[in-house]
């Protein structure tokens, strides 16, 4: 019966956190602080390397900032998955002190080992950073302009199935159980800040997605939760849609190009901004900022690409994910102007002008290559 008492913990954990969650804080001012800390975490696989290419981007961009001691770049070593696995930690205690003293973080992609890989099986380091830092919101924009599609995720970052998915239980050799959470407060929080990028971005739409006619408790009060903060924007329109439908929905050419702003729990979050990402040349294109009250996290939406690593060709490894997680980063930090030219560059060097192709094989260009196109377009 040790699993009640396993559950009794669960229960106990998540009920601090929501008291945690009602004594709300305001979000942090980056420009008011008097240096604003950049921490660079390289992680696993082909992170090392498309990190490294954004943040020569950045540290061009941020050139006079930094000259002037407003912003520190840096890099904190440690966060790789050897350290962590020997360590038996999703991140080492040491890695996780240099990680807090930092305000916002450049993240690459960490990978998480499975049952049976070579590595003791720690938890995801994103889900253990989004969960110390608080990150609850991971907002992941795609943007099509040739199909109509500009498209801005909200997927909430603290919850779901993802928040508890190292304490699910083997009740018998044959049973077992994992837990989903929602809470009030973790719902508010997010759908707040959709309807708040709704209004200041002056979008007419926001659409909230759940299978709650099945998944009746946690999907249910998800829905609910939204609808309630919705009645504070009567200035944008609200619908609701199911995940499975929505999923195809975004292949409708006639539906598509109506949707604005999506808000969704953490796992259909994870999986429909996967498929999104797709639209607008894979999981190589896109970045995502994990937003907190006191922190914030940017990274590429994808993974460290072991098998590119093994077939050798994590040169060719598109940079462009991080790289629009960099510029996100600028944008967040109080550097718009920066941030614009980084997004225009952007455009240029992958819709407009696209003088380099990365495609991930050597047929296409190298991410230094891309980088160096991107540096050519800012510098202009
Ligand atoms: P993945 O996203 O790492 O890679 C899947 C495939 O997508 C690659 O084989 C490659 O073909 C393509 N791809 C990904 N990034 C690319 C890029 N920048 N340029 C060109 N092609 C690219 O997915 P996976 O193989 O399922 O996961 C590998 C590891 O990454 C796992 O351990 C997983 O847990 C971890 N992961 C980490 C994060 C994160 O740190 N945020 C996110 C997702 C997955």
């Amino acid at each position: 019966m040790d699993y009640i008492k396993d559950f009794e913990k669960i229960v106990s954990q998540q009920l601090s956190r929501v008291e945690k969650m009602k004594q709300t804080q305001d979000f942090i001012d980056y420009q008011s602080l008097d240096k604003i800390i950049i921490g660079v975490i390289g992680g696993d696989g082909i992170g090392p390397i498309i990190t490294a290419h954004a943040k020569r981007v950045l540290e061009y961009l941020l050139g006079d900032e930094v000259k002037k001691g407003k912003v520190e770049f840096r890099t904190i070593e440690g966060c790789t998955i050897e350290k962590r696995a020997a360590a038996g930690k999703a991140i080492p205690d040491d890695v996780l002190d240099e990680i807090k003293k930092c305000n916002v973080l450049l993240k690459g992609p960490t990978t998480t080992p499975r049952k049976g890989d070579k590595w003791a099986n720690v938890e995801s380091a994103n889900v253990a950073m989004r969960k110390e830092l608080d990150l609850f919101a991971n907002v992941r924009p795609v943007k099509v302009p040739e199909l109509g599609i500009d498209w801005t995720f909200f997927r909430e970052n603290t919850e779901c199935l993802y928040a508890m998915g190292s304490q699910g239980i083997n009740i018998t050799d044959d049973l077992a159980i994992d837990f989903r959470v929602i809470t009030t407060q973790g719902t508010e929080r997010i759908a707040k800040l959709a309807f708040d990028y709704a209004r200041k971005n002056g979008k007419k739409r926001v659409t909230i997605i759940t299978k709650a006619n099945v998944v009746k408790t946690t999907d249910g009060k998800f829905l609910e939760v939204c609808k309630r903060v919705a009645k504070d924007y009567p200035d944008i329109e609200v619908d609701d849609w199911y995940i499975d439908i929505m999923a195809a929905k975004l292949i409708d050419e006639k539906r598509r190009s109506q949707f604005e702003v999506m808000i969704l729990p953490n796992l259909y979050g994870d999986i429909l901004t996967d498929e999104a990402a797709e639209f607008q040349g894979g999981v190589g294109t896109a970045g995502s900022a994990n937003i907190g009250t006191r922190y914030s996290m940017f990274e590429a939406i994808h993974g460290s690409a072991p098998r590119m690593v093994e077939e050798g060709r994590e040169i060719y490894a598109d940079p462009s994910s991080v790289i629009r997680a960099g510029a996100m980063l600028l944008s967040h930090i109080g550097y718009q102007k920066e941030a614009d030219k980084l997004f225009d560059a952007l455009e240029i060097c992958t819709v407009t002008e696209k003088k380099l192709k990365v495609t991930g094989r050597p047929d296409g260009a190298t991410g230094a290559e891309f980088a160096d196109y991107i540096l050519e377009k800012v510098s202009e």
